[in-house]
């Protein structure tokens, strides 16, 4: 279309010919999830993918759920699925479709398939179908029910709505060909009957349409051109345009198959998380170690980070796995210059200033964000007695180790220069205070020139700081020794979740549910909106500061 010199997959590029050939006037995509568990982030890569192309063309994108199968389906997922694709941005406007509210249109486009000979009554039971089926390399048998008349299919038909018959006792088939080199073509079953109640319609219907009849039909109503979908349903197409074809829609949609998005290591399987909430070793689907949509959101990570992994993953028909690493550049990239870097210290050792006069204070204005100005500035009060990272001090410090040590001078953030002059040890030898002398010359911001160190630490205020919780994820899998073990369990990486007591600048203890900061030095975390309470705020680190991903040049 209108912008130069900007790639298009191949997705677009099929679409640019459409338009092109005049096929379709307009653009119509649509996101269909089955309402039957949460949405993780290779849904996120569809409904982006969707979204995102219906807003290039400026076309429609229609929000459907796929709600068919009465057995597995929820409304507490129809409502969390809504959540999540706002929340990704993705606008379905007056377009929220439900496939239930079809039936009765599918159930005329079966009835017109049967008037047509293109659709019978079948009393085979499913173990006879899957043996007159065939295999890869025989052809299929003839089902003895195939060559009924219309007006029989008709009425045995009518028959099985009226539920005069018994779940599993006779099926409707697309009448195509037994001989077919595709499987899916063997006259596959297009209704059954199953006396079920259905979240949306109730006891209304006792049979219900397959899949494979339905998805079409349902793209079809709508006025869905492109029906973008994963790979696995590629050997299905020629029953999809089978379907719309027979029915006889004037612009039938296209369907159009591209690679799931996977990451490496990381589990989505629906069973797997089950058991681990089950099991309680997860504290549900939105538990911060997993990659659901709710859990990358109460986890801290953005919509915008979410677009750009998807983007820098890119669509393709190639089946591949990423590393999460590079969702981690993601948010990082996203959050750098948007967040304030505030201090907090994981695990504090005091310090204590012997040459700062006892009782005073002061207020230092710290920059928020120094590669981002528009941030601003905030007061945060310099005293006596701080807290330091303990692994900023070492009695013996290693080579270059720049940070306190006897006899050392650092820089405190933003703050004085201070000299490490001595340090106590408890009972156990282990170090519990440290003592320096700061130079007053040496203040943040008073141009001083006079010598230079070569490390910086943070630090907060032992007056001030206030004690937050702070909590550090890993992956959930033991990533050295892969995914699974042999029984088919899950290697669980023991060390998933440390939870820590932190000291916080004060402010940060007023933030709110889903509000995020950079710790300087140690990543970016967000403000957990399941277990934070008034006056006790829990944080979820989203991701460290340090990077093992390196964005490919091309
Ligand atoms: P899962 O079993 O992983 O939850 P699903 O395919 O059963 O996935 P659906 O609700 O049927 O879930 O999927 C809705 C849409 O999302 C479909 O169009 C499907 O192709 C797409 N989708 C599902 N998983 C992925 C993935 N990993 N990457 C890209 N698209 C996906
Ligand atoms: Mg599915």
């Amino acid at each position: 279309m209108e912008e130069q010199g900007v790639s298009r997959n191949f997705i677009e590029q099929m679409i640019d010919k459409d338009l092109e050939d005049g096929v379709y006037q307009s653009v119509c995509t649509r996101f269909p999830p089955e309402p039957n568990g949460y949405l993780h982030i290779g849904h996120a890569k569809s409904i982006l993918l969707n979204y995102g192309i219906a807003q290039k063309y400026h076309g429609t994108f229609h929000m459907r759920f796929d709600d068919t199968n009465p057995t597995k389906e929820r409304v507490e997922f129809v409502e969390s699925i809504k959540e999540d694709i706002l929340w990704l941005g993705a606008d379905w406007g007056d377009h929220l479709h439900f496939a239930s509210d079809y039936f009765e249109k599918m159930y005329e486009a079966a009835v017109s398939l049967i008037k047509k000979g293109k659709a019978y009554v079948c009393d085979l039971n499913a173990e006879e179908i899957r043996e007159y089926r065939g295999t890869l390399t025989e052809p299929g048998k003839e089902s003895p029910y195939r060559n009924r008349s219309v007006e029989e299919n008709l009425q045995l038909f009518e028959s099985m709505r009226a539920g005069e018959v018994p779940d599993g006792a006779k099926v409707l088939r697309a009448k195509i060909d037994m001989a077919s080199s595709n499987m899916n073509m063997r006259d596959p079953v297009i209704y059954r009957v199953a006396h079920m109640s259905h979240h949306n319609t109730g006891d209304q219907w006792c049979i219900y349409p397959m899949y494979d009849f339905a998805h079409p039909l349902e793209d079809a109503f709508e006025g869905v051109t492109h029906s973008l979908c994963t790979l696995e349903f590629e050997d299905h197409r020629p029953l999809y345009d089978w379907v719309v074809q027979e029915v006889g829609f004037e612009y039938p949609p296209r369907q159009i198959e591209f690679a799931k998005l996977y990451l490496t290591n990381v589990v989505t399987g629906k069973r797997y998380i089950k058991k681990l909430v089950e099991d309680g070793i997860v504290d549900g689907w939105d538990d911060p170690r997993l990659v659901s949509i709710a859990a990358l959101r109460r986890r801290g990570y953005t919509p915008e980070s979410i677009q750009m992994f998807v983007n820098l993953c890119g669509i393709s028909k190639a089946q591949s796995s990423v590393d999460y690493a590079m969702l981690e550049y993601c948010v990082r990239e996203d959050l750098k210059l948007k967040k304030t870097r505030m201090m907090a210290v994981l695990d504090p050792i005091k310090l204590v200033i012997d040459n700062y006069p006892e009782g005073q204070t002061e207020e230092l204005e710290l920059i928020n964000n120094l590669e981002n100005e528009e941030l601003g500035t905030r007061k945060v009060t310099f005293g006596r007695e701080l807290y330091i990272e303990r692994e900023d001090f070492m009695e013996e410090p290693p080579k270059k180790y720049f940070r306190l040590f006897p006899g050392n001078e650092v820089r405190l953030m933003q703050a004085y220069f201070v000299k490490c002059e001595s340090f106590v040890k408890d009972e156990n030898g282990r170090v519990v205070e440290v003592h320096c002398t700061y130079d007053p010359e040496t203040k943040s911001g008073s141009g001083f020139t006079g010598r230079k160190v070569k490390g910086t630490i943070h630090w907060v205020s032992a007056q001030d700081a206030v004690q937050a919780q702070v909590r550090l994820y890993e992956n959930i899998i033991d990533e050295e020794k892969g995914v699974y073990n042999e029984d088919g369990s899950l290697n669980l990486n023991p060390d998933s979740l440390t939870v820590k007591q932190a000291y916080v600048e004060p402010a940060l203890a007023q933030a709110g549910p889903g509000d995020s900061f950079q710790f300087v030095r140690n990543g970016y975390y967000c403000v957990d909106a399941k277990d934070s309470r008034e006056g006790a705020v829990v944080f979820n680190r989203i991701v460290s500061l340090k990077s093992s991903f390196k964005l490919p040049k091309n």
